[in-house]
C-alpha cells in the first residue's frame, strides 16, 4: 500500500478505482496488529470499521461520497463516541460506554470518516509522556526506548505507524503538539472557543481544545475546517460559522517574532537549538524580518498553568465519584467510604496528586495567594502575547525543548516532567492558535517539531505561514 500523506491523494486513488476504502482499513488493521507491542490502541474497532468500509465503497460507486471518504482515523481515549467504549485511561471509567458523540466525532462521520479505535493517552490527558496510562506506556516508533510524548501518545504514534491515516488529540497544554513534535508529524490547537469541546472528557475546561495530527498540513487544514464552527453544546465557543480555509498560499514576507530564551536558552537542546537558527538564517536569507523578544513571564507560565488546571481538574473530576457510573470499589460500606475507595483505587498517582493540587490552591486559605493570583497572571500573559502580535505575524519557537526523551527519564520526576510543557503552554493560557510543524530528524533519527503561533481566530494566517516554514524547512 501506497503510504499517502494527503487524503487528497487518497481520494483520488478512491475515485479512480485504484483502493477502496476495504483495502485502506485491512491495511491499517494489518499495521495495528503488527504494531501492537507500541500499546498505541486500547481498543480497535475492527469489524464495524470494515463494515462501514464497504457502505462508504457504495457511496464513491453512486457519486455521493462526503469529503473524508477513505479517511481512517484514530479517536483518542477522551473523545465520546455514542456506543463505545470511552476511558481517557483510567481506572475509574473501565467498561463505560458514552451515551451521545462529541461533536467533533458527528462532524466527522458526516463526511464519511472511518473511525477505527481509540488509542492510549495519559490518564485524563494529565502527562507530557503517556506514561501516565491505566493501560501502559505508549512507545514511539522512530525508537522504542523514547516516549510518544503526551498525553495523546497514543493518537500521535497511530498515525506515526500508519496503523491510521490520522488522528483526534486534545491538547490543554501541548498535548498535541508536543507528541506531534516527537513523532514527526503536524498537530495543531485551534483558537480557544474554535472547536467545540461537546463529549470532550474535560481535564481543564478553559484550556482544553480538541484538534488534529497528521502527516500533511494539508489534511490539518481540512479537518480543522470540518470540526470548527458553532456548537449550541458548547458555550463557550466563539459564536461564528466554521472558517471556510483558501487554498494555502505561503506569503512571501512576513515579521516573526522569536523568543530568546526558546532558542538560546540553557534548556534548549543543541539540535534543537540548531534547526532553529538554520531555520532563522533561511527565512532571513529570503527576505522575511525575525525579530528577536525577551518574555519576562516564561518562568511564570508552568506555575500559573498548573495552578489554573489543576484547580480546574479538580471540580471536573469531582464528578466521578463512584455513585453514578464508572468503577465503584467493591471494598466500600457506606456512602462516604464509597467516594474515597473508588477514587482512591480508580485514579492513578498523577491525577491524584492534580485533584490535591488543585483543591488546595481553591481552599479558603490559600485561594488569594496561588488561585486568584494565577488568574491574574494569565492576564498578563495573554496581554503580553497580544503585543508581540501585534508587533509581528507570527511567534516562532520550537515545539519542545528536546526531542524525545527516555522512557522512565522523567517519571519519577513530576516538576522535570511538568517543565516538559514550558514551550506549549502559553497558547492555551493566552487562547491563541498554535501548530507543531514537523522539521526533520536529529543525529539519533528522533523528530524535532517547530511551532508556530498566531493572533486567536487566525488560523488562516497560521496555515500559510506554516506552509512558509514547511518550504523553508525542506531547503535546510
Ligand atoms: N503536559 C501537560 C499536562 O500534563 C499538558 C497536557 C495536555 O495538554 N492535556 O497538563
Amino acid at each position: 500500500m501506497e503510504h499517502y500523506s494527503r487524503i487528497s491523494d487518497i481520494r483520488e486513488d478512491l475515485f479512480s478505482g485504484k483502493v477502496t476504502c476495504t483495502d485502506l482499513v485491512k491495511y491499517y488493521l494489518k499495521n495495528i496488529e503488527e504494531k501492537s507491542h507500541l500499546n498505541a490502541f486500547l481498543e480497535v474497532w475492527g469489524d464495524e470499521a470494515l463494515l462501514r468500509a464497504a457502505e462508504i465503497d457504495g457511496k464513491v460507486k453512486a457519486g455521493n461520497a462526503g469529503r473524508l471518504a477513505g479517511t481512517v482515523i484514530a479517536l483518542k481515549d477522551n473523545l465520546s463516541y455514542k456506543n463505545h467504549k470511552v476511558s481517557a485511561s483510567s481506572k475509574i471509567l473501565e467498561g463505560f460506554e458514552s451515551l451521545y458523540s462529541a461533536t467533533v466525532v458527528e462532524r466527522l462521520l458526516a463526511e464519511d470518516a472511518i473511525f477505527i479505535g481509540r488509542t492510549n493517552c495519559d490518564e485524563f490527558a494529565m502527562g507530557a509522556s503517556n506514561e501516565n496510562s491505566a493501560y501502559g506506556l505508549v512507545k514511539n516508533a522512530a525508537n522504542e526506548s523514547k516516549v510518544p510524548g503526551g498525553s495523546s501518545g497514543g493518537s500521535a504514534v497511530a498515525v506515526q505507524a500508519r496503523m491510521a491515516h490520522c488522528s483526534l488529540g486534545s491538547d490543554t497544554g501541548g498535548s498535541i503538539r508536543q507528541p506531534a513534535a516527537f513523532c514527526g508529524l503536524y498537530g495543531l490547537k485551534p483558537t480557544y472557543g474554535l472547536i467545540s469541546r461537546w463529549g470532550l472528557l474535560a481535564y481543564a475546561s478553559s484550556f482544553d481544545q480538541i484538534g488534529p495530527m497528521a502527516h500533511s498540513l494539508e489534511d490539518t487544514v481540512l479537518l480543522t475546517e470540518i470540526m470548527a464552527g458553532k456548537d449550541e453544546h458548547d458555550a463557550t465557543m466563539l459564536q461564528q460559522e466554521s472558517p471556510e480555509f483558501k487554498e494555502l498560499q505561503a506569503p512571501t514576507k512576513v515579521k516573526f517574532a522569536v523568543m530568546r530564551d526558546a532558542v538560546e536558552g540553557e534548556g534548549i537542546a543543541a539540535d534543537v537549538k540548531q534547526k532553529m537558527l538554520n531555520l532563522i538564517a533561511a527565512l532571513e536569507k529570503d527576505g522575511h524580518e525575525v525579530s528577536y523578544f525577551d518574555f519576562p513571564l516564561l518562568e511564570y507560565m508552568v506555575p500559573v498553568y498548573y495552578v489554573l488546571t489543576t484547580a480546574e481538574a479538580s471540580s471536573n473530576l469531582s464528578r466521578y465519584s463512584g455513585m453514578l457510573y464508572g468503577y465503584r470499589s467493591e471494598n466500600a460500606t457506606d456512602l462516604e467510604s464509597t467516594y474515597v475507595k473508588s477514587r482512591t483505587e480508580g485514579f492513578g498517582a498523577e491525577v491524584k496528586r492534580r485533584i490535591m493540587l488543585g483543591t488546595f490552591v481553591l481552599s479558603s486559605d490559600q485561594y488569594d495567594a496561588y488561585y486568584e493570583k494565577a488568574q491574574k497572571v494569565r492576564r498578563v500573559i495573554q496581554q503580553e502575547t497580544d503585543k508581540i502580535l501585534a508587533g509581528a505575524d507570527a511567534i516562532l519557537l520550537p515545539t519542545t525543548s528536546t526531542a524525545a526523551f527516555g522512557i522512565g527519564e522523567k517519571a519519577a520526576n513530576p516538576v522535570a516532567m511538568y517543565m516538559a510543557d514550558l514551550l506549549t503552554v502559553q497558547a492555551n493560557l493566552a487562547g491563541n492558535p498554535a501548530i507543531s510543524i514537523p522539521a526533520g530528524n536529529n543525529q539519533e533519527q528522533l523528530p524535532i517539531g517547530v511551532q508556530l503561533m498566531t493572533g486567536r481566530g487566525e488560523e488562516q494566517q497560521l496555515f500559510d505561514i506554516s506552509k512558509l516554514i514547511a518550504n523553508t524547512l525542506a531547503t535546510i
